[in-house]
């Protein structure tokens, strides 16, 4: 039966393929006293070699797609399946209690587990524990005969559908199978839409329910520009998806002409158009969509993308790599910004209520010192190949600023007394994502060297609203008045000192934002890469006095974000 739903857009594009549903497994069982203890162990035995046959597929697929050492991970989750201990424990519990393998194997694996997370300051110890975890679920499948979902054996298309998508599934998301993605909760800036679209994978997110509404083997239509969804659609909506997405396709290959292009509006005025990435690999992406500059390179990836800290050489090889891939164009690398929804497995704090308030970020970075000046000294090592800005993320007060400056400065110390080569040009700048800075930017202003706008939590924690949570989504509000005339203060202060300011938020590649920032006088725009171009386009019709104009009379006679929406249209309008 043909269904509708309707969830937020958050990466363009059509797809119709099957859906792919990856739902947590019910894997509950009921505890039973067993007469035939030989054939219970025989159970388990034959679980384990089911569940050894596909982690080594699982292993083989992951070398060849992602290298040996991501591989690695699953050689550790092999090592559980054939540790003597642990599987002579659950055998020895079928044995001495009479229990069903799979009551047999539970309370064993909690037992270890338990005892391994205890250890709250070994990060080893947290990993076997994830580890133990993640195994147990896979034999634990195979003895109540329930299918475990896996991103990475998928092998045709498929679009997925989801409760959420974590930022290492995104990573796991082949783009030769996987056209699009839908899930329940999310909005435009939590980090698997923000993945979806640097991968240029068609998303929407915060259906609410569509995993209730689909059923393995449907059919799904997509429209990640819309938000529509439509299940099981008659030939009539697949001819009509099929006819947008050939006009998308049009409408692309029209801005792929302005991909060297120089970014300036109708009147002249140049601004720079610059992408945010993730990973070296994304540079790719930055260089075919014609970028002018890294504005924003999320460093957390190569933490959460690895079994442990990454070394300060595997680092400064990540930031050369990019800093030489750039060609001497500004490269912004922010230093770690963990917390918030973006977890280490190996870097383990106690629980807390609100984790976007937490600890988390620069907050981390300055107590826990070491980890931090290791990243220092990896990107002031890499300075000399290329033009490196760094940046620090979520400042709240001047303190901080000074605090993680004064870090670097004894690092540069300390490796030009190592006698080790630095540039001497490196800006050094700051988020600005917290209102408490974004009010006193004319105080920061005197003592950094650029501002970079971060509106997703800017505008979460001026709303007062969770950036992830579709149900408070009509409040995060990019265009309510309360939020242009926070920005409007941050671009005044840096330029009553000099300094330039740029924004690295989504909301710097939002269609209906760039009107506003372009009149605001906004300097540097960083966004998706598959953003930049249809930005250029957008900038080369708008004419920036009348930008002005409009920004001026959004921020001094509008009250509500419907109110700046609709004079934008009227601006804009041809
Ligand atoms: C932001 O908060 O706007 C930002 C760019 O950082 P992140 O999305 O990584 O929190
Ligand atoms: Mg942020």
């Amino acid at each position: 039966m043909t269904k509708q739903l309707k969830g937020i857009a958050v990466s363009d594009g059509i797809a119709v393929a099957k859906a792919y549903l990856l739902v947590e497994p019910d894997l509950s069982f009921e505890k039973k006293s067993i007469e035939n203890v030989d054939q219970e162990v025989a159970r388990l035995a034959d679980a384990l070699t089911q569940s050894t046959a596909e982690l080594q597929a699982i292993r083989d697929k992951a070398a060849k797609s992602l290298g040996e050492e991501e591989a690695q991970v699953f050689d550790a989750h092999l090592m559980v399946l054939s540790d003597p201990e642990l599987i002579g424990s659950v055998e020895g519990n079928i044995k001495d209690n009479n229990v069903n393998a799979e009551s047999a194997l539970k309370e064993v694996t909690d037992m270890f587990i338990g005892m391994f997370e205890s250890m709250v300051d070994n990060p080893y110890m947290q990993e076997r524990a994830a580890d133990i975890k993640d195994v147990t679920k896979r034999i634990m499948s195979h003895l109540v005969g329930v299918k475990l979902p896996d991103l990475s054996m998928i092998n045709e298309e498929v679009i997925i559908v989801a409760e959420d998508l974590t930022p290492s599934d995104t990573a796991q998301l082949d783009r030769n199978f996987v056209r699009a993605f839908v899930t329940n909760i999310g909005g435009r800036t939590s980090h698997s839409a923000i993945m979806a679209r640097s991968l240029e994978i068609p998303a929407v997110v915060g259906t609410k329910n569509i995993t209730e509404a689909v059923s393995e083997g449907d059919i799904l239509a997509l429209d990640g520009s819309s938000g529509e969804v439509i299940v099981n659609p008659t030939a009539e909506e697949i001819a009509e998806f099929e006819s947008k997405a050939k006009a998308f396709a049009e409408l692309k290959a029209e801005w792929e002409k302005l991909k060297n292009a120089q970014t300036v509006t109708a009147d002249g005025k140049h601004f720079e158009l610059a992408a945010n990435i993730g990973t070296p690999k994304d540079l790719e992406g930055v260089n075919g969509n014609g970028g002018e500059a890294v504005g924003l390179y999320r460093t957390e990836f190569l933490y959460m993308d690895s079994p442990d800290f990454p070394s300060e050489d595997d680092q400064f090889e990540a930031y050369k790599a990019v800093l030489e891939g750039m060609n001497g164009k500004p490269v912004v690398v922010r230093t770690m910004d963990i917390g918030g929804d973006k977890e280490l497995p190996y870097l383990k704090f106690p629980e807390e209520m609100n984790p976007f308030l937490g600890y988390r970020a620069i907050r981390i970075c300055l107590a826990e010192d070491a980890m931090f000046r290791t990243q220092l000294r990896a990107l002031l090592r890499a300075s000399v190949y290329g033009n490196l800005r760094i940046m620090f993320p979520m400042i709240a007060t001047l303190q901080e600023f000074r605090d993680a400056k004064a870090m670097l400065l004894e690092e540069k110390a300390k490796l030009v007394s190592e006698g080790v080569e630095i540039s001497e040009d490196i800006q050094v700048g700051i988020m600005i994502e917290i209102p408490a800075a974004a009010v006193i930017a004319d105080r920061f202003a005197k003592e950094v060297d650029f501002f970079s706008i971060g509106t997703n939590d800017l505008i979460q924690y001026t709303m007062a609203a969770d950036r992830m949570n579709e149900r408070v989504s009509y409040l995060y509000q990019p265009y309510n008045p309360a939020i242009l005339r926070l920005i409007k203060n941050v671009i005044d202060s840096a330029h009553a000192e000099g300094k330039w300011a740029g924004m690295c938020g989504e909301m710097a590649g939002d269609q209906t934002a760039v009107p506003l920032l372009v009149g605001l006088g906004l300097d540097e725009f960083s966004m998706s890469a598959t953003s930049i171009l249809r930005t250029r386009s957008l900038m080369k019709r708008l004419d920036s006095a009348k930008m002005a104009e409009l920004a001026n009379k959004a921020i001094s006679e509008c009250d509500t974000a419907e109110e700046v929406v609709a004079l934008v249209e009227a601006y804009t309008a041809e």
